[in-house]
C-alpha cells in the first residue's frame, strides 16, 4: 500500500515540478511534497507502525523518492533562473543601431565673435594681443594713466574697490600702462587689449556693471594723428562696410592729448538721417587720441623721442549698432533664444 502511494507521489511531484513555469510555483511544489506536513514526511513518521520486513523497503523507497524530488526541483530551479536571467538581459539589451540623441552645437557668444573679428583685423595690421589682470592696482588703473588721486576725471568712473589700492579695473587701459612699462622705454609698441571691465553702474538698457572693451596702442618714432585716422578708417570700413566715412571730433581724456571721438557715417541711411543715427547721419563709435606725454614718461618712454596713439571701443556698442540690439543686458542674461540668433554671426 505505502509503496504504491510513494510511487504515486513521485509521479505527481515530478509532473508538478515539470509544469512549474516560475520559481514561485516551484517553491510551492517543494512545500507541498517535501514540507514538514507533506505526505513523504508523514510516511517516514509512520514507519514505526510497519512490520520489520516492510520497514527497510518502504524506508529506502521513501528516501529515494525524496532525493529524486529534491534533485528534480534543484534542476528545475537552475533552469528557471537561467531563463529569468536571459529574459532580463533580453529586455535590457541596448540597440546600438538606434540613432543617437542630438546635441545642440555650441557657438561663440556674439561679443566673443566681435572681439575676434577686431583682433583678426588688427593682427593683420601688425598689432599683437595683450591681456592683463581684471583685479588691478590703483596705480595702473589711474595714476600711470595721468589720473592722480585727486583728479576730477576719476569721478566719471566710479569703481568697485577691494582695498584702497586694489580695484576691479574700470577700463583696459592699465594693460597699456603695463605693456609700456615692460618695453622699458624702447619702441615700437603695437598692441590691442581686449577684456572685461567693471563700473559701479546700475544695470539698465544701456549700462552694465561689467562690460567689454578693446583698446589699441601704437607707440613708436614719429607716430602721428594722421596714422591714427588711417587705422581707424580701415577699422570702420572693415566692421561697418567699405563705403563708411569717418570724422574725428575734439574730446577729452586724461591719458590722451589731443583727444578725439570718432564717428562713422550711418550704415543704415548712408548719412541722410534715420533713427539709428538720430537724424544726424553720423554714429559715435569710439574714443581715441595721441598718448599724453605724462603717460609715456610714467611708463619709462621719452616723449621727446616717442609718440603714439591709443583708442578704445566697446564691443557691446558695436554689436548693438550692427545687429539692432536694444538692451545691453541681453549680452549677459544668457537667454538661449537671444544667443541662438547669432549662431555663427
Ligand atoms: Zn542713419
Amino acid at each position: 500500500m505505502l509503496k504504491e502511494k510513494l510511487l504515486e507521489l513521485r509521479q505527481q511531484a515530478l509532473s508538478t515540478i515539470d509544469s512549474a513555469d516560475e520559481l514561485k510555483a516551484l517553491q510551492e511544489a517543494h512545500v507541498r511534497f517535501l514540507g514538514k506536513k507533506g505526505p513523504i514526511t508523514e510516511i517516514l513518521k509512520g514507519m514505526g507502525k510497519l512490520s520489520k520486513e516492510e520497514r527497510p523497503v518502504v524506508g529506502q523507497l521513501a528516501n529515494e523518492v525524496r532525493q529524486l524530488i529534491t534533485a528534480r526541483i534543484e534542476e528545475k530551479r537552475a533552469d528557471l533562473e537561467a531563463r529569468q536571467l536571459e529574459m532580463k538581459l533580453e529586455s535590457e539589451k541596448i540597440d546600438v543601431t538606434l540613432p543617437g540623441r542630438k546635441t545642440a552645437p555650441g557657438s561663440h557668444h556674439l561679443l566673443a565673435s566681435i572681439i575676434r573679428e577686431v583682433e583678426d583685423l588688427f593682427i593683420g595690421l601688425g598689432f599683437s594681443i595683450e591681456e592683463g589682470p581684471e583685479v588691478e592696482q590703483d596705480y595702473y588703473n589711474f595714476e600711470a594713466l595721468n589720473l592722480p588721486k585727486d583728479h576730477p576725471a576719476r569721478d566719471m568712473q566710479d569703481s568697485f574697490y577691494i582695498t584702497d589700492d586694489i580695484l576691479m579695473r574700470t577700463h583696459t587701459s592699465p594693460v597699456q600702462a603695463r605693456t609700456l612699462e615692460k618695453h622699458k622705454g624702447v619702441g615700437p609698441v603695437k598692441v590691442i587689449c581686449p577684456g572685461k571691465v567693471y563700473r559701479r553702474d546700475n544695470d539698465d538698457a544701456t549700462h552694465s556693471h561689467q562690460f567689454m572693451q578693446i583698446e589699441g596702442l601704437y607707440v613708436d618714432h614719429k607716430v602721428r594723428l594722421s596714422d591714427l585716422k588711417g587705422i581707424l578708417t580701415v577699422f570702420a570700413k572693415h566692421m561697418f562696410g567699405a563705403d563708411r566715412e569717418i570724422r574725428l571730433r575734439p574730446s577729452f581724456f586724461p591719458f590722451t592729448e589731443p583727444s578725439v571721438e570718432m564717428d562713422i557715417s550711418c550704415f543704415r541711411c548712408g548719412g541722410h538721417g534715420c533713427n539709428v543715427c538720430k537724424g544726424t547721419g553720423w554714429i559715435e563709435i569710439l574714443g581715441a587720441g595721441m598718448v599724453h606725454p605724462n603717460v609715456l614718461r610714467m611708463s619709462g618712454f621719452d616723449p621727446g623721442e616717442y609718440t603714439g596713439f591709443a583708442f578704445g571701443m566697446g564691443p557691446e556698442r558695436i554689436a548693438m549698432l550692427k545687429y539692432g540690439i536694444e538692451d545691453i543686458r541681453h549680452f549677459y542674461t544668457d537667454d538661449i533664444r537671444f544667443l541662438k540668433q547669432f549662431y555663427r554671426a
